[in-house]
């Protein structure tokens, strides 16, 4: 990656100038970040990722630019009662603990600071998730600017603004009558049962500590130099405006960040280790049709129940059609959890890939022809990049409102239940979403055209490139009044 600079701010990259990157420790953060890491190495910056040991070791294992350093400090788990080594969120054992996990987020200021102070030459500012919220107050010691990342869409985040301070659910009499979110472009009506759990202020929220982390997460962000954001203007061009005005800050779409992994060996390595070898899967995929593969995976932490794997299986077994399936858990686990007989009756036809799925390499493939998606921001972005139809299946957090673009504003996913639907969803239901999906022709123009306008706006002079540029620029001007 040394020597792939882009030419702007020459003279200034010379000073090394160091942008300190904190991503909160899960998978769906973390991959984004990193990107991020390696975006601003390209454009001849100095980067310092902070993060803790067992994170370090996985962050290492990939491949890596001799630009971006990699310093840990101890995650307190034993403080808090976590099992040891317990340093990403979605190794936390259970629900009670996860406010657990971020109280020991909490405690990491101190080491922070003192790993910037003894080890960070220069440092121009400070990048960090949402979730370390105190790194704000880590900007004023060091004269530094604060930039928080979110890891989700501007559409997204516009709609929990409006959620959490209007509280238009309130207002109506049963859970499913709609309302409208006020303020926002696009006059989107929801039910309650559409909303994200996560976010409804309920007494479960209050008890589990969640909401004063919200509160001073939201405080921090405001107080923030500004924002950026995974995602590019063309695709969500009156919500970017919004968050702008909303937020009254600054904020800089530069995405979709997972295409800075131009390379083979850098998509499958995106992650964790792929649990599948990926010439294997690149063959495979090599032997079947162009736009015939229908891929199937939720992220990166949840695990379906059986009852519904079983589901999925014989509804992907019915549809006919080709299938990568990714299943959380070991090998023996998923076993267990496939329906009888299943491998062996879709052989050739399908592949079950158990744990960890080189996902953007598969995305990108000519042969994948759409997405069956939990409508995490980054494989919902991923799946848009990648110019395919998606059949969404949000699950938790702000996934349903990631959904609700992507069904309702994008017009470029199916989704799989009416949201009204509870419990686990019947084979049916999953044939029949996976077989419109994959027939229906003028969604999947649309998703083509997007893909289109995602890989043009990371190129040079495209809205993303410029935008991280602007983005350099202003923290080298702020850097210069406030050099030490
Ligand atoms: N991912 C992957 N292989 C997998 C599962 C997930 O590479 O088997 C990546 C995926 O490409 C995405 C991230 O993990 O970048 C998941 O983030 P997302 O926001 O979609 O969902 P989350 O895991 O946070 O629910």
């Amino acid at each position: 990656m040394e020597g792939e600079g882009e030419g702007e701010g020459e003279g200034e990259s010379e000073q090394r100038h160091n942008v300190v990157l904190f991503p909160f420790m899960a998978q769906g953060h973390m991959i984004p970040m990193l990107d991020i890491a390696r975006m601003l190495a390209d454009h001849r910056l100095a980067v310092t990722l902070v993060t803790t040991p067992l994170n370090a070791v996985r962050i290492r294992a990939a491949a890596w630019s001799p630009r971006v350093r990699v310093l840990e400090m101890e995650f307190p788990c034993a403080e808090v009662g976590l099992p040891k080594g317990c340093e990403s969120f979605e190794d936390v054992p259970s629900y009670d603990l996860m406010s657990n996990f971020l109280r020991a987020t909490e405690m990491l200021r101190e080491p922070f600071e003192k790993l910037i102070r003894q080890e960070v030459e220069n440092p121009l500012c400070i990048i960090s998730d949402t979730f370390f919220w105190w790194t704000v107050e880590t900007g004023k010691v060091f004269g530094i600017p604060r930039l928080v990342f979110h890891g989700t869409s501007c559409f997204s985040l516009c709609c929990l603004r409006c959620i959490r301070e209007h509280k238009p659910h309130n207002n109506v009499g049963s859970d499913a009558e709609p309302f409208l979110l006020p303020g926002l472009p696009g006059e989107l009506t929801f039910t309650r049962t559409q909303l994200p759990e996560f976010w409804k202020v309920n007494v479960e929220l209050m008890a589990s500590g969640f909401d004063r982390v919200f509160e001073v997460m939201r405080r921090a962000d405001v107080q923030s130099y500004g924002t950026l954001v995974n995602s590019f203007n063309e695709l969500e061009p009156e919500y970017v405006d919004h968050y702008k005005n909303m937020e009254g800050t600054k904020a800089w779409p530069i995405g979709p960040v997972s295409l800075c992994n131009r390379d083979q060996i850098d998509k499958a390595a995106r992650g964790k280790k792929a649990s599948v070898d990926k010439s294997a899967c690149l063959r495979w995929l090599d032997t079947q049709k162009p736009e015939s593969v229908v891929y199937v995976c939720f992220g990166s932490t949840h695990k379906l129940a059986p009852t519904q794997l079983t589901e999925i299986g014989l509804g992907l077994e019915a549809s006919g059609l080709p299938f990568i399936w990714v299943v959380r858990g070991d090998t023996e686990q998923v076993d267990q959890w496939l329906p009888k007989g299943f491998e062996e009756r879709v052989k050739g036809r399908g592949m079950v890939i158990k744990g960890w799925a080189p996902q953007i390499l598969i995305l990108s493939h000519p042969a994948t022809g759409g997405f069956v998606t939990h409508c995490g921001w980054n494989s919902t972005l991923e799946g848009l990049t990648a110019g395919l139809p998606m059949v969404s299946w949000p699950l938790y957090a702000e996934q349903p409102l990631n959904a609700r673009l992507v069904v309702d504003v994008l017009k470029v996913a199916v989704a799989i239940v009416d949201k009204e639907t509870q419990g686990v969803v019947p084979k049916e239901a999953v044939e029949r979403a996976v077989s419109e999906m994959m027939g229906n022709g003028e969604m999947r123009g649309r998703a083509r055209e997007l893909g289109e306008m995602a890989r043009r706006a990371v190129e040079d002079g495209g809205s993303s490139h410029m935008n991280l540029t602007l983005f350099i620029q202003d923290m080298i001007t702020y850097k210069k009044p406030h050099a030490m």
